[in-house]
């Protein structure tokens, strides 16, 4: 047994020293993004509301914080903002009006921690990252979740503003429910870090689809759907219609083809490709994002319209992903 392993430790291919390159399904495979740039600290995030994450993310690393305090503190600023109406505080409910929120959080030694259909509690992310922290567990669920909330010292609070009744009572008029994604009903932070170590973490949160069956939890706080961090390579997170990402496992195998010499850009397309392949992706959104150890990114989306905020060398700007359609 152990001869074996060495052999395929520091056999044929560590002797030649190659990687295995997976054979890629997308057909469209770019080896670089243009916008991508090397070097550390930075931070990258899904869309307009990263910009605020951003600043809030990058202000912990310039002081010289890991990029765990920095993921968190960042994703906090859409949780809190009643504006952005997929995240905490003022998310679209569900088809019942109830705001049920998940969150995921994952540091650079693979500590993970996260929260799924929680109610009442502005900030997920916190909640996953005492659960990451202070229990031997990885996730809490509903009620449970709330418990231990609260328990922590977490502000009991009613999370459904009025514009987003407002929005729901609309809705229900029709009650049509398709899940199809478009500009109005995501919008999912995903935000990677990494800091002045070179250390990688991730963060992401999100109230879910909007108008979804009572109970339904997405890819978000699934630990390499929504999101996945491996601080030998990379990390990577999801945006956008979380069952076609839970059926690929897709922030797992993104991080895992860049560790087999994929470039962010080529793994963030061949996530994508998984989900073209077999699913209905006409009618879906899903964006990736994902950073490699140099501080290079990729991202990918099936429809034009997916965009990011990129804080890096002394900047922090909008940035139109690519996409399979265009
Ligand atoms: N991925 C999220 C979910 O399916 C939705 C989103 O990104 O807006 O719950």
């Amino acid at each position: 047994m152990s001869n074996r392993r060495s052999f395929i430790k520091g056999g044929v291919l560590g002797a030649i020293g190659a990687t295995i390159i997976p054979k890629l399904i997308s057909t469209k495979t770019s080896k670089t993004n243009p916008n991508s740039q090397k070097g550390f600290p930075m931070v990258i995030s899904t869309w307009e509301h990263g910009m605020a994450a951003n600043v809030a993310a990058m202000k912990v690393l310039r002081n010289g914080g890991k990029a765990i305090d920095a993921v968190e503190n960042g994703v906090k600023i859409p949780e809190a903002d009643p504006e952005s109406m997929s995240v905490g505080l003022g998310g679209l409910p569900d088809r019942e009006g109830k705001v049920t929120l998940d969150a995921c959080i994952m540091d650079e030694t693979g500590n993970c921690g996260s929260v799924s259909f929680l109610q009442h509690i502005k900030h997920p992310i916190s909640v996953a990252r005492k659960i990451m922290d202070e229990t031997p567990h990885v996730m809490l669920a509903g009620e449970g979740a709330l418990k231990f909330a609260l328990e922590k010292g977490f502000p009991k609070e009613d999370l459904l503003t009025e514009k987003a009744e407002k929005r729901w009572k609309e809705w229900l008029k029709e009650s049509e429910y398709k899940p199809i994604i478009n500009v109005e009903n995501h919008d999912t932070i995903g935000l990677l870090a990494l800091d002045k170590n070179g250390d990688i973490s991730g963060a992401c949160t999100t109230s879910g689809l909007s108008w979804k069956m009572h109970g339904r939890v997405g890819d978000s706080p699934v630990i390499g759907a929504g999101m996945f961090v491996d601080n030998e390579v990379g990390g990577c997170c999801a945006t956008g219609v979380g069952e076609a990402v839970l059926k690929t496992l897709g922030s797992f195998l993104i991080v895992e083809l860049m560790r087999q010499g994929a470039s962010p850009q080529e793994a963030c397309e061949e996530g994508i490709a998984r989900i073209v392949k077999n699913q209905n992706y006409k009618d879906m959104q899903i964006g990736y994002l994902a950073i490699n150890k140099k501080g290079e990114h990729g991202a990918y989306a099936v429809h034009p319209w997916f965009n990011y905020a990129l804080h890096q060398g002394g900047e922090n700007r909008m940035i139109d992903a690519f996409s399979y359609l265009t």
